[in-house]
């Protein structure tokens, strides 16, 4: 079974913790454009993966592109990459300290970050162990 966010949690995660922002390189955005593969498109990228069912805020980014574009293409192309910088949760990595809310996440510019449950973005030292 796959996990969405709700309408509330994307308005949320975009306008709140992100700030109209691509979560990795800070590209602005266009709320309008969720799916679009134009400038200014973005989506809701799952760190650990839809088919864990988590969509709990820590485990969403607002990442701009599709899942072939942008920064959300490099995530699902590149997934070593993306597991070094937290950006992406391995699937089978089941244990408390692999949870979303415990995984920090670097941004383009080397800033690490711990994602809260209420949907808050805590910067802190990194990286994961
Ligand atoms: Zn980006």
């Amino acid at each position: 079974m796959g996990a969405e966010f709700t309408a509330k949690q994307v308005r949320h995660l975009f306008f709140t913790r992100e700030a109209q922002r691509c979560f990795y390189c800070r590209r602005p955005l266009s709320f309008q454009l969720r799916g679009s593969m134009l400038a200014g498109g973005w989506s809701i990228h799952h760190r650990k993966g839809r088919r864990a069912g988590d969509n709990s805020y820590p485990n969403g980014l607002v990442l701009c592109g599709t899942g072939t574009t942008g920064c959300h293409g490099r995530v699902t192309e590149d997934p070593e990459w993306a597991y070094d910088f937290g950006l992406a949760i391995r699937r089978l990595a089941m244990t408390p300290e692999f949870s979303p809310a415990l995984m920090r996440v670097r941004d383009g510019a080397g800033r690490w970050f711990l994602l809260t449950a209420g949907g808050r973005a805590v910067e802190v030292e990194g990286p994961n162990q």
